[in-house]
């Protein structure tokens, strides 16, 4: 089919028509090439934004899970790994030569060695704000205060008795070696909250003398702000709101501080009772996370000891004792709530992003698919044109010899298969030397365009117009008898002659003789019509020129004696 239209534009003078219709082409190729290009990548760019926005919701609930559950993993590692280091300093003044030589002989000389001994200690640990030995009665023995830098140790008379205090009772039980943690708690003097208020949490370890026999307790009160302060910073880093509760469910960090150590104060409301079904979750699991219409809850369980506990660090010989098993009830968790609303912005968020970065990817994409589509459009076309200028003669726009073999010899075929008729107009311009001799080469150049322009008038869309060779055409006629041919030629003869060819200088009446041959059974390719035709062309030549010859048989043998 395009040779058709290659053919039919080769026909029509090389003029704005032709332009036209290559612009038109064009546009269209481009549009389809272009869609060639960009459709799959749209298709494929559009479908992994739809999975990326239908999973978004999903992904920002895992990032925002493991972002979450890192944080509140360090705060734990964190609080194990201060915890930890509290306990050599226990061992070393309950083992330590100098209570030990109290223990063997209770001198006041041998208890002021001790005292002086703690009140050193306690000068070099600001976080340790009361180290005391207890007795086995439970009654405090040697007792130094260390607050805001001033060790004081406490007069003998001053001391009390401790023996109904859970700490002591909790403590002397213990095998010698074992460790006693408290629960975090405020600290109480004399009965009363101190203010403002003072957490505190308590090391004790047994204290046995030279015979091995368990004599007292030693305790250290611990101030744990410094640990508290540290996971405030890491809650501040959360995406969620960061809250610290006991075992019990109560807060410790993380709340208006009328709401902080309800159990100090005998209060009801805990996040237990607030959130019983996150509660329940926390005590099925160590870790992890619960997501419900509030939003998504990720927490953590806290063993202050856990380290050790894990034997990850050198105090592993003092935790094999059995009586360790208490550190593992002792626990507080460490819990981010992510409201609903925030993860919703957080999805929107980056949904927003997606479809920028969506939108841009999309049109980026066009825009390349756009180039590459005019890049292989403009090759096309320059290739199309190349084929024009190779099949068309410069001067005339006729097809050349070239395209008469393909468009003869398919026509040839054609008209056989089918039965159909074809006839072949042998055309030479008549005494055309004397015309160039007479008007010039460029006016004999004009009067070939005169008379091709003239034939192009005349001709239907499927007829083939050639130049043949210098001043002389074939024109191909599909589907025309020898009649109908005959009809053509005498036409054409009769226009040319009549439409003389004039300029500013010159008039040039010009003439054509014409040799016509039609299809025959015999034949076995156009070129026998080509031959006939021409055999009847030289006829005319011969019998007086501006004239139409048909083939006949006679003509034949007139030509062959020559
Ligand atoms: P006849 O009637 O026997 O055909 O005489 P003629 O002069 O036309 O025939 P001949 O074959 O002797 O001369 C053809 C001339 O046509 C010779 C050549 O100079 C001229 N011619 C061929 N091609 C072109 C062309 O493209 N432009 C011009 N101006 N002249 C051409
Ligand atoms: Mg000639
Ligand atoms: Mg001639």
């Amino acid at each position: 089919m395009s040779r058709k239209i290659e053919t039919d534009l080769a026909q029509q003078s090389i003029g704005e028509v032709t332009e036209d219709q290559n612009r038109f082409s064009a546009k269209r190729e481009l549009v389809i090439s272009f869609l060639w290009l960009f459709t799959p990548v749209s298709i494929v760019l559009t479908s992994i934004f739809y999975i990326f926005s239908s999973q978004t919701e999903k992904y920002e609930l895992q990032t925002a899970m493991i972002r979450e559950e890192s944080a509140l993993n360090s705060a734990s590692q964190l609080t194990s790994l201060i915890f930890v280091q509290k306990l050599s300093d226990l061992f070393v003044l309950a083992e330590g030569e100098v209570l030990r030589k109290y223990l063997h002989n209770e001198n006041l000389k041998n208890w002021v060695s001790v005292a002086r001994e703690f009140s050193l200690f306690a000068r070099r640990k600001p976080k340790y704000m009361q180290i005391r030995y207890l007795n086995d009665q439970g009654m405090e023995v040697v007792r130094v205060n260390n607050r805001d830098g001033e060790q004081e140790i406490v007069p003998r008379l001053e001391l009390q008795n401790k023996r109904n205090r859970y700490y002591f009772q909790e403590a002397f039980q213990l095998s010698p070696g074992a460790i006693y943690i408290s629960p975090l708690d405020l600290n109480v003097e004399k009965g009363v909250i101190e203010q403002p208020t003072q957490p505190t949490i308590r090391f004790a370890t047994p204290v046995v003398d030279g015979y091995g026999k368990k004599r007292g307790v030693l305790i250290i009160n611990y101030d744990p702000n410094e640990i508290l302060r540290r996971i405030e910073q890491i809650f501040s880093g959360l995406v969620g709101q960061g809250v610290m509760l006991n075992h019990d469910g109560y807060w410790i960090l993380g709340k208006p501080e009328e709401q902080l150590w309800g159990f100090m104060y005998g209060r009801e409301e805990t996040f237990r009772s607030e959130r019983p079904d996150v509660w329940s979750a926390i005590n099925t699991m160590e870790s992890g996370s619960f997501y419900s219409e509030q939003g998504l809850f990720v927490f953590q369980r806290t063993y202050p000891l856990d380290l050790a506990r894990q034997g990850t660090l050198e105090n592993i010989e003092f935790l094999n004792n059995p009586d360790h098993n208490q550190l593992g009830k002792l626990y507080w968790i460490y819990l981010s709530h992510i409201s609903k609303s925030k993860l919703d912005e957080l999805t929107l968020k980056r949904l927003f992003v997606a479809t920028i970065a969506y939108l841009l990817l999309f049109i980026v994409s066009a825009m390349i698919s756009l180039f590459f589509a005019r890049n292989a459009v403009q090759k096309k076309l320059a290739f199309r044109k190349l084929e024009q200028f190779a099949a068309t003669d410069a001067l005339t726009g006729l097809a050349n010899r070239r395209e008469l073999e393909i468009a003869g010899t398919r026509e040839f075929h054609r008209a056989q298969r089918f039965s159909r008729k074809l006839s072949v107009l042998m055309l030479d311009l008549d005494h055309f030397k004397t015309i160039n001799d007479t008007h010039t080469h460029t006016v004999g150049d004009e009067v070939l365009r005169h008379v091709v322009n003239l034939l192009n008038n005349v001709i239907r869309g499927q007829d083939i117009l050639v130049r043949y060779g210098g001043e002389e055409f074939l024109l191909l006629l599909p589907e025309t008898d020898a009649k109908g041919a005959q009809f053509l030629a005498s036409y054409i003869r009769t226009m040319v002659a009549d439409e003389i060819y004039e300029d500013e200088h010159s008039v040039v009446p010009v003439t054509v003789s014409i040799g016509v041959s039609t299809i025959d059974d015999g034949d076995k390719s156009y070129h026998d019509l080509v031959v006939r035709a021409d055999l009847a062309l030289y006829q005319a030549k011969r019998t007086g020129r501006n004239k139409v010859v048909v083939y006949d048989d006679s003509i034949a043998y007139i030509r062959q004696p020559q």
